[in-house]
């Protein structure tokens, strides 16, 4: 039925014509693809902490005698709802950022700002793996979008660059403008990333390694909102990266002036 329906369409039409209406049938067919992978990697991915819950509410239950296993289990219980709620607020983000392609009221948004705010977000969990964390940015930094979102996707890099590095190592952030590019590195001292896994990891839900990804309470979305994160500003994020040895993320957006429209003689450059 699809075909005749195709043929009916394009019947009155030339040859470009065709190609064109073949292109939009495959592109739709593709977005309900991806649309259809998501709904099952969601509820694959919802069952594993509300699957653990309700193991561990049961064990706490059998164990009503021993108060040290009961506490053990809560404790436990209280680990993976913070894995879950993590989780829904990523979904949440994503599929929001998946359904718009463009920025509602992007803002004039000062980088610095963006990372020092992404730093905040990570020190605890910094300091608690004893990694050193140096941010230094570039005053002349600006771009128009989305503050929120843009320290969000620098956390998220900060934040793995945290976990899959060794306490005692050091992790750098640096931002700058580069000609009519912002560039945001997080450059870390870590395991690396095979060469083979480089493109994949910013598929939504793809892990190198599962069992360290979760252990440090990984949902698996993070590079995928960093992507998504870029691509809605007009930019894009990029890896390099040295089994062994370490991984830098790259962040490239447009730059905007920094000349606001209230103040439009004031050039906000350092
Ligand atoms: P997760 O929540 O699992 O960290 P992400 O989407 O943020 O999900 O990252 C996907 C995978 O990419 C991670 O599980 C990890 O295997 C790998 N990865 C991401 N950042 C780094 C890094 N800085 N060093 C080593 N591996 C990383």
């Amino acid at each position: 039925t699809t075909n005749a329906l195709m043929r009916a369409r394009v019947a009155p039409l030339g040859a470009r014509h065709i190609l064109i209406l073949a292109e939009d049938h495959t592109h739709a067919q593709r977005v309900e693809e991806v649309r259809r992978d998501f709904v099952a990697n969601v509820s694959h991915e919802l069952k594993t902490p509300v699957g653990g819950i309700a193991l561990l509410a049961e064990a706490i239950l059998d164990a009503r005698d021993d108060p040290e296993a009961v506490s053990r289990f809560a404790a436990r219980i209280q680990v993976e709802s913070t894995r879950l709620t993590r989780l829904v607020k990523e979904i949440v983000d994503l599929s929001r950022l998946q359904a718009a392609d463009t920025l509602h009221e992007p803002q004039l948004v000062g980088i610095p700002m963006v990372v020092a705010e992404a730093v905040d977000m990570v020190r605890v969990a910094a300091e608690a793996r004893q990694i050193a964390l140096e941010p230094v940015a570039d005053e002349r930094a600006f771009v128009f979008g989305d503050a929120d979102l843009l320290a969000t996707a620098v956390a998220n890099l900060v934040s793995n660059a945290v976990n899959y590095s060794e306490p005692g190592t050091r992790v750098a952030v640096a931002a700058r403008r580069v000609g009519d590019t912002v560039e945001i590195t997080v450059s870390d001292q870590g395991q690396g990333i095979p060469a083979t896994e480089q493109d994949r990891i910013f598929e939504r839900f793809y892990r190198v390694d599962a069992a360290r990804s979760r252990a440090t309470g990984g949902t698996g979305l993070g590079l995928a909102i960093v992507k998504h994160v870029c691509a809605t500003h007009g930019g894009d994020v990029s890896v390099w990266s040295e089994e062994g040895h370490g991984s830098t993320f790259t962040m490239r957006l447009p730059a905007a002036s920094g000349r606001t429209a209230a103040d439009p003689d004031r050039h906000a450059v350092g």
